[in-house]
């Protein structure tokens, strides 16, 4: 067991999960101001609003969406469908509908999972004015022949887009971003468990007395809330030295994760390294097109250095956008370990730099300093055996690591030492 399990970290991670998750979030709307100011409990985040029309590069900030009930009611008056029961129960941005109508034509409007017949299907229509129904598939074939009365209780109307943001000023302006999306309604997995890891990780990191980086991390919706964070924040991108968009890191699965679209960027090599050195299966995919909201951070105009941390990839889990992606789901000890091997991640960026060999020509002499400790179980000669002789003033210490093999962590440990008695000189 880890020392962040054994904190009982994941557990509060999972408690606020737990708390987040009735909350009827959406990519605009309530849900998500309701969902931020609830993070401010635990960060300072600066919550942004982005009026309705405004154009972000190609998109348009579309109409803000909020419900306030939604029903359909059986010839008796009784409930058959009750958003209050579950908010995936209505289709993200319906429009307001209220009239009866037989079943027959009710049918055409409700999206059920006839091989899942007993979950509730998550689906939206964000760009194209609809409405609609999402069902357990066993509940709606219950459903008996007769008329019927709907009632969406929305509204769809000019307001603003709503994201937070902190900023965690470090001794440099150079910035690693960290991103979450918070448009999804009652889904554990996807994202709650991203919005919870990364605040937590985003408090963790805000109580260390000293930070070489500038940490950012944006809370925003999907798709249009990382296009509206990059237009408004274009000037801040040459910053953005290293990032990671955070999803679906509470399930059972190994860690998986898709590389920047450059592919071998710092950050793609640091979370290689350590991911290799876990002890743990993993994942490395490639960079595509597709997916969460590195799609944006990549796309060609920034082509930041953004990859996505996560463990099962979306799509891949049954429980994926439906009501079984629920805080049961959700693993507290797989928040604590997404959380550990990113702090993990944060380690090798904010440690990485350049040392030089103050007594190249041969080994120094170790054992005269008290360093020789033989090549016994704890590795440590062997790591400053590597160090002392790949420090030539130009190799990283990650570049090191990655040749011998051994944890950054120690690696760094041991360059420590090795400078306190000055066997090497700190470069950059
Ligand atoms: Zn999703």
């Amino acid at each position: 067991m880890s020392n962040l399990e054994e904190s009982g970290i994941g557990q509060t991670m999972h408690d606020r999960l737990t708390l987040l998750y009735p909350i009827c979030r959406s990519i605009t709307g309530n849900g998500v101001r309701e969902t931020l100011s609830h993070l401010q409990g635990l960060l300072p985040l600066q919550i942004h609003e982005v009026p309705s029309g405004t154009q972000v590069f190609d998109w348009v900030v579309p109409n803000e969406w909020n419900i306030r009930d939604a029903w359909i009611k059986n010839e008796d008056g009784v409930r058959v469908l009750d958003f209050k029961e579950h908010s995936l129960h209505v289709m993200s941005y319906s429009t307001p509908i209220h009239q009866t109508m037989p079943l027959e034509q009710l049918r055409k409007r409700i999206t059920s999972l006839p091989d899942q017949p007993d979950v509730i299907p998550y689906k939206t229509s964000y760009y194209q004015e609809d409405w609609g129904f999402c069902m357990r598939h066993r509940d709606l074939e219950e459903l008996e022949d007769g008329d019927y009365e709907v009632c969406i209780d929305s509204i769809l109307e000019p307001g603003s887009l709503t994201y937070g943001e902190f900023y965690l000023p470090g001794q440099t302006a150079d910035e690693i971003l960290f991103s979450a999306h918070v448009c999804h309604p009652s889904l554990a997995n996807d994202n709650l468990s991203g919005v919870v890891v990364s605040a937590t990780l985003a408090s963790v990191l805000a109580a260390r007395p000293q930070l070489r980086y500038s940490y950012r991390f944006v809370f925003i919706p999907g798709t249009i809330g990382a296009i509206t964070w990059l237009a408004r924040n274009e000037e801040r991108t040459p910053y953005i030295q290293h990032g990671l968009v955070l999803s679906g890191l509470g399930d059972a699965g190994s860690i998986t994760y898709k590389q920047s679209r450059q592919g071998d960027a710092m950050i793609d090599r640091a979370v290689s390294h350590v991911l290799a050195l876990s002890g743990e299966p993993f994942s490395i995919q490639r960079f595509s097109p597709y997916g969460y909201d590195e799609r944006q951070y990549c796309s060609p105009g920034f082509n930041l250095p953004v990859g996505c941390f996560s463990r099962s990839p979306y799509g891949t889990y049954p429980e994926y956008h439906t009501s079984n992606d629920n805080p049961t789901f959700v693993r507290p000890e797989s928040l604590a370990g997404s959380l550990e091997t990113i702090l993990g991640i944060v380690e090798v960026l904010e440690g990485d730099c350049i040392y030089l060999n103050t007594q190249p020509k041969c080994e120094p002499q170790l054992g005269r300093r008290g360093l020789y400790r033989g090549l016994g179980s704890t590795g440590e000669t062997m790591a400053m055996l590597w160090v002392l002789n790949l420090a030539d003033g130009k190799a990283t210490l990650l570049e090191m690591a990655e040749r011998a093999s051994i944890p950054f962590a120690k690696l760094s440990g041991v360059a420590h030492t090795l400078e306190s008695h000055g066997l090497l000189r700190k470069v950059t």
